[in-house]
């Protein structure tokens, strides 16, 4: 006997990379930051605490909209803050995609735009990027009735960007709002928040877990025109954001600082990183977000994972169906990158 709806009953749940509760483990596979968020967010959270939590927080995060309004140069409610960017893709994929309907996201990427749709009772069409991580003119091919496509920009696992010129370009062409995942934008050259005012079919979220080394927070928020805005908040739980984490990300998105500094140390360990897994024989895309994509032709890569695991040292394991296996490896500091290499070393 099952008391679930066929679609829950049939699939198989997001299966988020491991988060060992003890242990000492050099964490490169989730892409967290590995430098202590600004001590900002610590004095922020406990000046919050003195006030006590007795009362429900601010419903609309009103205190986070207008820095980041300010910070992004559109106004306060063009911003729908979520417990996490995760949750901000539930109420995206909520708001605009019904049972027996279409959602559309590119593959290999984030599996969890498939799990939001077989939530919904929705079809998840996966669209292959091509050899060299450009998308075909197949995203934007055969869409009548789509409800929804998702696009992460930095990609993961590949770190990979569309310009957003070619992002335009397939927003435009959409019959349905485009979703773009900006969890790892920080770590880019180029992001899509301009896109949003000129098009409204383009929605940007974000992430505080990544860039601002705040993962265990959860904290995130949709950057879209007013209209969508209205729309979202309409589908979000009333009270979906605690009022620590709207004073404690409000406090971290204020260091400019220190977001450039951090942000600088994590891009000269992603080269360092990305010619180090070349120098031993691995095929490595350029990344523009805080983790490298690492790729054997001859050796396989899985009992390389099992053997750093045995070390105590997690990286990333993807096999993606008709496309193949690799290593995400996260941006460490240095000095775990070194142990992670040194390992590796000795593995090829
Ligand atoms: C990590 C990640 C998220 C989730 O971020 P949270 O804010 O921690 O929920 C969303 N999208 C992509 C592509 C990610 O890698």
């Amino acid at each position: 006997m099952t008391y679930f709806r066929d679609n829950i009953e049939a699939m198989r749940g997001y299966v988020p990379g491991e988060q060992p509760q003890g242990g000492k483990f050099i964490k490169l596979n989730t892409n967290e930051n590995p430098y202590p968020a600004p001590d900002a967010v610590r004095r922020a959270i406990e000046a919050r605490v003195a006030q006590g939590l007795a009362k429900y927080p601010d419903p609309s995060a009103t205190a986070f909209r207008l820095r980041a309004a300010e910070l992004l140069g559109v106004e306060p409610d063009w911003i729908v803050c979520g417990n996490g960017s995760d949750d901000v893709l539930t109420v995206l994929t909520r708001a605009f995609v019904g049972e027996g309907q279409r959602l559309r996201t590119p593959t290999p990427s984030y599996i969890f735009y498939r799990t939001l749709a077989e939530i919904q009772g929705a079809a998840c069409e996966e669209i292959r990027f091509n050899d060299d991580w450009s998308l075909s003119d197949e995203f934007i091919t055969n869409t009548d009735g789509l409800r929804l496509a998702f696009l992460p920009n930095p990609n993961s696992p590949s770190g990979t960007c569309l310009s957003p010129q070619r992002v335009l370009e397939l927003a435009e062409a959409l019959p349905c709002p485009l979703v773009v995942d900006e969890a790892y934008a920080d770590f880019a050259e180029t992001n899509c928040i301009d896109l949003v005012r000129r098009c409204e079919k383009v929605i940007v979220t974000r992430s505080l877990s990544k860039s601002y080394a705040l993962a265990g927070l959860r904290f995130g928020f949709a950057v879209a025109q007013p209209h969508i805005a209205a729309g979202l908040m309409k589908v979000k739980d009333p009270c979906n954001c605690d009022a620590l984490a709207i004073a404690a990300a409000t406090a971290a998105i204020d260091d400019e600082a220190w977001l450039a500094e951090t942000r600088g140390k994590i891009i000269t360990s992603r080269a360092r990183l990305t010619a180090a897994m070349r120098t031993l024989g691995f095929a490595v895309v350029d990344s523009q977000a805080n983790f490298v994509w690492n790729v054997h032709a001859e050796l396989p890569v899985r009992p390389m994972f099992e053997e750093l695991r045995r070390q105590r040292v997690l990286v990333r394991y993807m096999d993606y169906a008709g496309w193949g296996d690799g290593l995400r490896i996260s941006v460490g500091t240095d000095e775990q990158l070194d142990v992670c290499l040194d390992l590796i070393k000795k593995l090829v």
